[in-house]
Parts: structure tokens; sequence; C-alpha cells
């Protein structure tokens, strides 16, 4: 049998690690091929207002520009005292995309003054997967979603992970997403239940 391949739309170096671990802990036997193999194909702006439409955007614009299946995620922080921001800012809430440091330091800032009980957020990820158009054009894409509840420390904790990971406590744990484990992050994060439930449409509209 070959192993189909599949573009993993993504140049955050953190993510391709979780998306690989992911699948393949789900027993998806696949090739993952990074975005970043092809020199050629230009960034995809993150122009959707929500995580699902940017997800989606992502996956079915690599997919048409390399010709293969392509998986993808737009994820980010919600903060309840921000109304659910950062948000789909999360990457470039301080101004410069992927400042993780930068990032996380604006938000404890904005939080300063805000009591334990009033430091709810939520992780959210979602996960598309799209096949490139096919000869009558039409394109075939999915998108599903994932979210895990925790809570905002006062101070970064941990060195695992990336982003926000060193302020998240997720509910009923008392360690930050950064002090778990890569698989115990996996077992409960956002990506990790968005990438599960794509795994059996991966399955169904590449595998069959
Ligand atoms: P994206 O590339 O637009 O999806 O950016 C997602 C951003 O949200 C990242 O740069 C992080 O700041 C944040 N983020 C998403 N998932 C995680 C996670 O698992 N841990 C910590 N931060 C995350």
């Amino acid at each position: 049998m070959t192993i189909p391949r599949i573009v993993l739309a993504t140049r955050n170096a953190h993510k391709v690690e979780e998306f690989a671990r992911i699948l393949a802990a789900a027993g998806l036997v696949v090739e993952l091929v990074a975005v970043s193999q092809f020199p050629d194909i230009p960034d995809v702006e993150e122009t959707g207002a929500t995580f699902a439409e940017n997800a989606s955007l992502k996956a079915t614009t690599i997919a048409n520009a390399t010709g293969l299946p392509a998986v993808a995620d737009d994820s980010g922080l919600s903060v309840d005292a921000l109304n659910g921001m950062p948000g789909v800012l999360s990457a470039r809430w301080s101004g410069r995309h992927g400042d993780d440091a930068a990032n996380l330091q604006l938000v404890l800032g904005q939080l300063r003054d805000v009591p334990a009980e009033r430091r709810g957020a939520r992780f959210v990820c979602a996960a598309a997967f799209a096949l490139p158009a096919d000869a009558a054009g039409e394109q075939t894409s999915r998108v599903v979603e994932g979210e895990v509840f925790g809570s905002l420390t006062f101070e970064p904790r941990g060195s695992n992970g990336f982003g926000y990971d060193p302020i998240f406590v997720p509910t009923g744990a008392a360690q930050t997403t950064a002090e778990l484990s890569p698989a115990q992050k996996d077992a409960i994060s956002h990506r990790g239940q968005a990438l599960r439930a794509l795994v059996p449409i991966i399955r169904e509209l590449v595998l069959q």
C-alpha cells in the first residue's frame, strides 16, 4: 500500500511537532510534508474573522498550491476578561507576528489587576483538511474544532510547549500546559481534540 502524502500548512515549528505527534498517536499512517518544503508558496494571509475560516483558508490554499491534500489549523487564546481576545489575533497580539514572549507579557500586563476568580480563558483550535480542487473546480474541505478551558496565572511557569502555555492552567490541573509533558498536553489540548476528530475524516477522504 502506498502511504498518502499530506502537506502540513503551517510554518510554526512547534505546531509541526504537535501535529506529527498527535496524528501518529491517533494511528494515522501518512507521510506529513511540511509546507516549508515548497519554497515558492507564499504565506497565506489570515484574513478570516473566525478560527474555522482561517483554518479552511490555509488548508484549501495550500492544497491547491501544492496539488496535495493539506491539513491546517488556526488556534488561539480567548481570555474572559479581555472579552474573548486575543482570539484570532493571538499570534500577533503584541504587534509582531509570532513573538511569543512579547504576546504573553502583554496579556499578563493587561490582566495585572484582574483577580484569580476572573482569570478564566480557553484555548481554541479549528483544524481543517482539504483536497486540491478537482478538474471541475470542486473543492472538498472539512473543519472541526476543539477547546480546553482553564485560567491564567500571574507569572509564567514551565518551559514545554509554546505561546501562552506558560500562563495557562487547564481546569482541574495544578500545572500550566508548559509544565505538562507533551503527551499530557496532547491528551487534553484544543489541538489534540480537534486533530483526533479530524482523523476519521482524513481516513474517509484519502485512505478508502
Ligand atoms: P496561528 O498560527 O494563527 O494559529 O497562531 C496561534 C497562536 O495562538 C500562537 O502563536 C500562540 O500564541 C497561540 N496558541 C495556539 N495554540 C497554542 C498552544 O497550544 N499553546 C500556547 N499558545 C497557543
